[in-house]
């Protein structure tokens, strides 16, 4: 059964799209069976991992609405080694369009489960609002990853999702937890950074990951190639720093399923 994440921030600019896509090659280099969801109409993370949005015979709109299965509309990424269910424009009506459906913000988590025994990981790239759209990025997921700039308004900006994410847990989805926060664009000689890291440290403990993305040029050069950066660059800052994020995410993975089978037994 595959482990959902929602990369979620409603702050734009902060590296959710680049770091799904990052962490999706990563997690496929590592051997594991991805699929990445798209759920931006901006169709970012479509494009950065080489599926042309223009070119779409289905889209997550359609499997949103249940016009298409999710099996019909996904594609394979070949530079990225991972599946993607795609979006492009079409998904900005959907809003409209899904908030007159029944059970409007669980329908992405009912098409998941029906293939959630083919992966090991769900990453579901959120929009940078907390819409509907992402609603239901949350409401399908078991965890948030939060990346966040170690900037100055972050730690405000991060009450709202904070809030959100507990809204969604007592009403739509009580697995629903903080995954953990990522530092992205992290640039180690800047002494708001680390104050702003220091201060995350001190609320947020053990739930930031202590793998830090580094500010790195290959990372905002590898979209324009429509591959992920270990295609790019592998040899680069931005390349091992997700290769080590996804180290991360598979011992924590590793650690949380041993304490379920101790659970059972
Ligand atoms: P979001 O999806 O949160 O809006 P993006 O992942 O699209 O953010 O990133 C915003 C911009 O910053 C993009 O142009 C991206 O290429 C660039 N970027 C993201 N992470 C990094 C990084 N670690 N180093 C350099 N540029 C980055
Ligand atoms: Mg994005």
């Amino acid at each position: 059964m595959a482990k959902i994440l929602a990369i979620a921030n409603q702050k734009g600019g902060v590296g959710k799209t680049t770091t799904t896509v990052n962490l999706a090659a990563s997690l496929a280099a590592h051997g594991q069976r991805v699929l990445l969801v798209d759920l931006d109409p901006q169709g970012n993370a479509t494009m950065g991992s080489g599926v042309d949005k223009h070119k779409l015979s289905a889209s997550v709109y359609h499997v949103l609405l249940g016009i298409r299965t999710l099996a019909a509309a996904r594609v394979r990424s070949e530079a990225g080694k991972f599946d993607v269910l795609p979006s492009n424009r079409d998904l900005a009506g959907a809003e409209v369009e899904l908030v007159d459906m029944e059970n409007r913000e669980a329908r992405l988590r009912f098409q998941l489960h029906g293939v959630a025994d083919e992966y090991d990981f769900i990453l579901v790239d959120c929009p940078p609002t907390l819409n509907l759209l992402t609603l239901n990025g949350l409401c399908a997921a078991r965890a948030v990853m939060i990346p966040m700039q170690c900037e100055y308004y972050a730690l405000e900006g991060l009450s709202d999702l904070v809030n959100t994410i507990r809204r969604v847990r007592s009403s739509l989805n009580s697995e629903l937890e903080i995954e953990g926060l990522l530092r992205t664009m992290f640039d180690l000689r800047s002494t708001l950074a680390q104050q702003v890291s220091a201060q995350l440290q001190q609320h947020f403990g053990d739930k930031v990951y202590k793998t830090v993305i580094p500010r790195n040029v290959r990372l905002a050069e590898a979209p324009s190639y429509g591959v992920p950066v270990l295609l790019h660059d592998k040899n680069s800052k931005g390349a091992l720093a997700y290769l080590a994020l996804a180290t991360e995410l598979l011992g924590k993975s590793a650690a949380t399923q041993g304490e379920n089978d101790g659970k059972t037994e």
